[in-house]
């Protein structure tokens, strides 16, 4: 029986991971179905985590946070972890291989994935101009022009926090009307920096090795456009990784918001007792490194003091 099991290895799970095991957790599996990291991994260069300075890469940033987990007893289980059920107080880790682990408690740190608006060069030129984390890349873009395309909250509040960096801010949206927020769409609106660029999808972007060029933006006419800037944002809705979460008769195993996200307190506990969540898939999460860290260690404090409290008292 493991005190906790952290099912997922980005920098939520393996922050949890090292305080649960530091702060006297005995047996605790992380169970990860790649290398851990975590999404982050894919990016070429972080500037933003406190105290890590100069040009460093995702994967440089994570590599050394297992070895640090390892070295007060974090094991890894490098598996794809397809359900977390509970029966009474036991929680039942489900794995593809069809083999069953059983937890006194459970962090879940899954994550989410940016959805890919499907245009031709995307898949490309990512990481190489083509974006979807403004509060990550849009500083390389400062006193530059970029194009932001989506129509959504994201899109909007993301095209105004570029807007503050960036000469000009080109919002691409496929139909004429937006689905943000209407103070949002007004805010936008009277931003002069930011061209609004409406029945129009993205067709192509451009560049070469050393990144994006411009974009070509059709609209719905036929007309092409094209758009010489060197950063393009998508933000296209995000999937959150909450499969796991998901029972045999279709129900979630806690509280979530209608976007699929988990529902915590500032604790990171959900609904579900010796159950929390951290990172990026939890509700009103900032999708950044150093707060899924931040949320990690929360959970894990948690963790033991409800196994504590389960076994003790
Ligand atoms: P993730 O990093 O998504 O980790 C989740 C982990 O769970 C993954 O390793 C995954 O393999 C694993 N997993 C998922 N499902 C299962 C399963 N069923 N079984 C087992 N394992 C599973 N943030 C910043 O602060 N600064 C930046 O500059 C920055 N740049 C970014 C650039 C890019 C290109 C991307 C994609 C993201 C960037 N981010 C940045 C955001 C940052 O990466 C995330 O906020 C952070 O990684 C979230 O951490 P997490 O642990 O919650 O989830
Ligand atoms: P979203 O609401 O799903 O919006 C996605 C946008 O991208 C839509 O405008 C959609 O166009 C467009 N789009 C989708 N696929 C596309 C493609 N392939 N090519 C071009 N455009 C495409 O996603 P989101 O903005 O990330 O928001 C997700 C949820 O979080 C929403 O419920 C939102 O309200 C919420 N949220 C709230 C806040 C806030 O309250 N402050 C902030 C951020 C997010 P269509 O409109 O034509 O479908």
């Amino acid at each position: 029986m493991l005190d906790c099991a952290i099912i997922g290895g980005g920098p939520a799970g393996l922050t949890a991971g090292l305080y649960a095991t530091r702060g006297g957790l005995g047996n605790v599996v992380m169970f990860e179905k790649g290398m851990p990291g975590g999404q982050i991994t894919q990016s070429s260069e972080i500037e933003n985590y406190p105290g890590v300075t100069g040009e460093i890469s995702g994967m440089d940033l994570m590599i050394p946070w297992p070895a640090q987990c390892q070295k007060f007893g974090l094991k890894h289980d490098m598996i794809t972890v397809t359900r977390i059920s509970k029966e009474g107080d036991i929680f039942k880790i489900h794995k593809e291989d069809g083999t069953l682990s059983e937890a006194h408690s459970v962090i879940v740190c899954t994550g989410s994935s940016p959805r890919r608006a499907g245009f031709a060069g995307e898949d490309e030129l990512f990481g190489r101009g083509v974006s979807t984390c403004a509060t990550c890349d849009g500083f390389f873009y400062k006193g530059k022009e970029v194009a932001v395309v989506g129509g959504g909250d994201t899109a909007l509040e993301e095209a105004l926090y570029l807007a503050k960096l960036c000469s000009k801010v080109y919002l691409i949206h496929r139909r004429d009307t937006f689905r943000a927020a209407p103070n949002t769409v007004e805010r936008v609106k009277k931003t002069q920096n930011i061209e609004i660029i409406l029945n129009s999808k993205p067709k192509e972007v451009y560049g070469d090795n050393m990144g994006v060029a411009g974009i070509l933006v059709e609209d719905s006419k036929g007309g092409i456009r094209d758009i010489k800037v060197p950063g393009v944002f998508t933000f296209v809705g995000n999937d959150i990784n909450n499969q796991t979460l998901i029972q045999e008769d279709g129900s979630f195993l806690c509280e979530m918001n209608k976007n699929g996200e988990v529902v915590v307190d500032i604790s990171m506990k959900t609904s579900v007792k010796g159950l929390f969540a951290a990172g990026d898939m939890r509700i009103a999460a900032p999708k950044q490194v150093v707060c899924a860290a931040g949320d990690g260690a929360v959970a894990a404090l948690q963790a033991i003091a409800y196994v504590d409290e389960l076994l003790n008292h």
